[in-house]
């Protein structure tokens, strides 16, 4: 196990991970349903190893990451499963593609051609069809386009068309315009794309919104990326959702100092808070560096400790930052910025919502100067300290 000596640390729940992708399973007990866990961004900054390993065990089938140096490092270490690269590779590493059996996602005739000369006659280069049905970033968008890759992909025995899929823009909005318009048009193309007759195993369109509130509109796989962590694909739909998330990710940290202050004191850079009376003044070895950013304490920000509330104050530092405590604490006592604590939580979607943005962020930007330390039932099975 590796060890770090910092006294910040991300705490990653590894059971919670494989409760939502049971419960998400369970809603398709009835028929075949794939469940292809998105582990890009290092698994929404929790660990990309780590989370594959556990989607694995509670039944994923596929694994997906953004670009290919993702999946070569779930190949190094270890990992075996399937894994589609959902963005652009470059035709010209086809073939540490097909080495390292990576399937990758493709839709222009351009990059086919490009591949070809690049693949030999006995490679299978396993390949899913993008078509860009409303999201407006990649994808077959005409239907001559999506002809054009039809013929060639079907007259060049390299190629498995081994999946066709799109992407929806608004899956998780109460306004589902939108989303009809795309899975229409989707099963308009899928028509054309069948006239091939090629054998596709797999066809997928659903995010987790669309995985967890429309069972019926994914065909046989969908892609479970930020419900998997736990945390809802937009608070708009939190109550529609069928079953209850669990949160994955915690951030905590220990008092590095304490002091009393009198009034009139001033905290950190541009001494932007002065005291307003006699408070205790807590430090934490955090900062902007770790990707606790400035905002945390513009915006108004809190962190618990004991199950109580102390807000930052004065602005976060590049490696530490401070807290008015609601008493005296010691040096070493747990303060937990986002998670649980005494019955108490910060939830990730409240943090999102003091920096104005959305759940996914947040555990993407918190770096990996900062070490994880993964837990199963209730034992710490694994750490990860990225600096060592
Ligand atoms: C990131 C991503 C997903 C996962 O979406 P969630 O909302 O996190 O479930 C699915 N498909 C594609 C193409 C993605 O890029």
């Amino acid at each position: 196990m590796e060890h770090f000596y910092r006294d910040t640390w991300v705490e990653v729940d590894l059971d919670a991970i494989e409760q939502n992708v049971t419960n998400a399973l369970r809603l398709y007990k009835d028929r075949e349903m794939n469940l292809m866990a998105v582990v890009k961004a290092n698994g929404y900054g929790h660990g990309a190893v780590e989370v594959s390993q556990a989607a694995l065990r509670a039944g994923a089938s596929y694994l997906s990451v953004a670009f290919l140096d993702e999946a070569l490092a779930l190949r190094k270490a270890g990992i075996d499963a399937p894994i589609l690269v959902m963005g652009l590779v470059d035709a010209e590493h086809v073939q540490l593609a097909i080495k390292h059996r990576i399937t990758l996602t493709v839709y222009q005739l351009d990059w086919l051609e490009q591949a070809i000369s690049r693949l030999h006659t006995r490679d299978k280069l396993a390949i899913h069809l993008k078509l860009d049905t409303g999201m407006g970033r990649i994808g077959l968008r005409r239907e001559e386009d999506i002809r054009s890759c039809m013929d060639f992909i079907s007259s060049h025995e390299c190629f498995e068309l081994e999946g066709v899929f799109t992407h929806f823009a608004t899956a998780d909005e109460k306004d589902l315009t939108y989303f009809k318009k795309q899975c229409q048009r989707f099963n308009q193309w899928l028509e054309y794309i069948r006239e091939w007759q090629l054998p596709i195993r797999y066809v997928h369109c659903g995010n987790s919104a669309a995985g967890l509130r429309f069972p019926e509109k994914n065909f046989n796989m969908f892609r479970f990326g930020i419900a998997m962590y736990g945390l809802t694909p937009s608070p708009e739909i939190t109550d529609e959702l069928p079953f209850p998330l669990k949160q994955a990710f915690s951030l905590k940290s220990r008092l590095s100092n304490v002091k009393k202050l009198p009034k009139g004191e001033g905290i950190s850079y541009g001494a932007t808070y002065v005291t307003e009376g006699a408070e205790w003044i807590g430090t934490l070895p955090i900062g902007y560096a770790d990707g606790w950013i400035r905002h945390h304490s513009n915006a108004g920000g809190h962190v618990l400790i004991d199950g109580k509330r102390a807000p930052f104050v004065g602005l976060i530092c590049m490696d530490q930052c401070m807290i008015r405590l609601p008493k005296k604490h010691s040096i070493g006592d747990t303060v937990t910025l986002i998670g649980e604590s005494d019955g108490k939580q910060i939830t990730m979607d409240e943090v999102a919502k003091r920096l104005n943005t959305i759940n996914y962020e947040i555990p993407c930007v918190i770096s990996w100067r900062v070490p994880r330390i993964y837990f199963r039932d209730g034992q710490i099975i694994s750490v990860k300290n990225n600096l060592l």
